[in-house]
């Protein structure tokens, strides 16, 4: 039987990529729904190609023009809430939750309450609210697997053993493009040198935090949730080549990990296909030519971001909310050219620092937590 997949974000870097996957899957998927911020033109070509039921457009100052250039060829749905509306509406198994940032949680959120089969990339619907996620999961059997490359490592290298004979894991980190850059310099950095990613190609969001190592704080907190870790028992080594995407170890002292040339085809392919494994479309790794693999500890005074990560892991409620969204503001200003590269991280910290936790949020509590923190970053500026 055909999968029918919608695809929340299909006009960024993951949504591409996992077009690709479908291309390459052939007949074994169909697109049903294809959603997206703003980007028209590339949304409609999408569906076009791929004619799909229902198309979303989260800005809607776009939808008149989104509306036209279809033509009456689908549904076409309007704002934050036709997001959520194509999740419904669309019927899909397959929810590919690729949009970037927490403007991904509530259409993900109505993909689990309504049991779907969600491959997620945006970590950051984890990050705000895995602990409303996760149980409402595991309610209603929505099968959630992961699309970060360093969790699908994990959750693949999870088949070993048994949850209970798991002893920590290992997320692998590039170090970004600042891994040798000394403190100073990378403090005033530029957004050119800090969009330059040594071995992935992503979205400019996901780029900037792996610069700051945010990508990582963020990873840890996602970790946490999707493989109900405690803090403790996740380990971040740094892995200049990209080539061990994480690793887990067990009671026995058995290490299982999970290698591949750094192409996003392959995690997407294995959430969409699984439990099944099919052949993939990307260069396949060869051990002989990359010779050698490097390992060291992460700088922990120079990327300061990997404590708040524990730290948010630490403290689950809504800490998670605030981080990730001081964060993605952070990030906004810093690309905007409001503040310094070295600034995003001090920002995250002090409003973290600030924030009233709320040690079990509902979902209106997360969703206050992550407007509070956009507000106090701004504040922050002015003070
Ligand atoms: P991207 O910026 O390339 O694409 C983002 C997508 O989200 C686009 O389709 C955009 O239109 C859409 N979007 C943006 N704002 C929106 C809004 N307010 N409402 C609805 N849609 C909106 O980002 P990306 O690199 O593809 O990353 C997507 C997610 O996947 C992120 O959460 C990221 O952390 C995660 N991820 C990405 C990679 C990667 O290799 N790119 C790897 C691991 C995880
Ligand atoms: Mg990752």
């Amino acid at each position: 039987m055909q999968q029918r997949i919608a695809i929340l974000g299909s006009t960024g870097s993951i949504g591409q990529s996992t077009l690709e996957v479908v291309d390459h899957l052939n007949s074994r998927c169909r697109v049903v729904g294809l959603a997206a911020g703003s980007r028209v033109g590339e949304l409609a070509r999408q569906a076009h190609q791929y004619n799909p039921a229902c198309v979303a457009i989260a800005d809607s100052s776009r939808f008149t023009e989104l509306s036209e250039a279809l033509g009456g060829q689908c549904t076409v749905l309007n704002g934050e809430r036709g997001l959520v509306q194509l999740v419904e509406q669309s019927d899909c198994d397959c929810v590919v939750a690729a949009i970037v940032g927490a403007a991904g949680l509530p259409a993900t959120l109505r993909a689990v309450e309504l049991g779907k089969t969600v491959a997620l990339a945006n970590k950051e619907t984890l990050v705000v609210a895995g602990s409303i996620i996760m149980p409402l999961a595991r309610r209603t059997e929505a099968n959630l697997i992961p699309i970060d490359s360093e969790h699908s490592a994990i959750y693949q290298a999870m088949h070993a053993g048994r949850k209970c004979e798991v002893r920590k894991v290992y997320l692998t980190a590039s170090g970004g493009p600042f891994r040798t850059t000394a403190v100073e310099e990378m403090e005033n950095a530029t957004l050119q040198d800090a969009l330059n990613h040594p071995t992935w190609s992503m979205g400019p969001k996901i780029t900037l935090d792996s610069a700051t190592m945010m990508n990582k704080a963020l990873e840890i907190v996602e970790a946490k949730w999707l493989f109900d870790l405690q803090p403790e028992q996740i380990e971040v080594v740094i892995h200049p080549e990209s080539i061990i995407h994480s690793l887990v170890e067990f009671c026995d002292g058995s290490v299982v990990a999970q290698l591949g040339t750094p192409d996003m085809r392959t995690p997407i392919q294995y959430a969409i296909t699984y439990p099944e494994r099919l052949p993939g479309c990307c260069k396949p790794l060869d051990l002989v030519h990359i010779g050698r693999m490097n390992f060291h500890a992460p700088d922990f005074e120079k990327f300061s971001a990997l404590r708040l990560g524990y730290e948010a892991a630490r403290r689950g409620g809504t800490a998670g909310a605030v981080l990730s969204a001081a964060n993605e503001t952070a990030v906004e200003l810093f690309r905007a050219g409001g503040i310094r590269f070295g600034e995003i991280v001090e920002i995250n910290k002090q409003v973290l620092e600030q924030h009233e936790f709320v040690p079990e949020p509902t979902i209106a509590q997360l969703f206050a937590a992550d407007q509070w923190a956009r507000n106090e970053v701004k504040q922050c500026l002015t003070c």
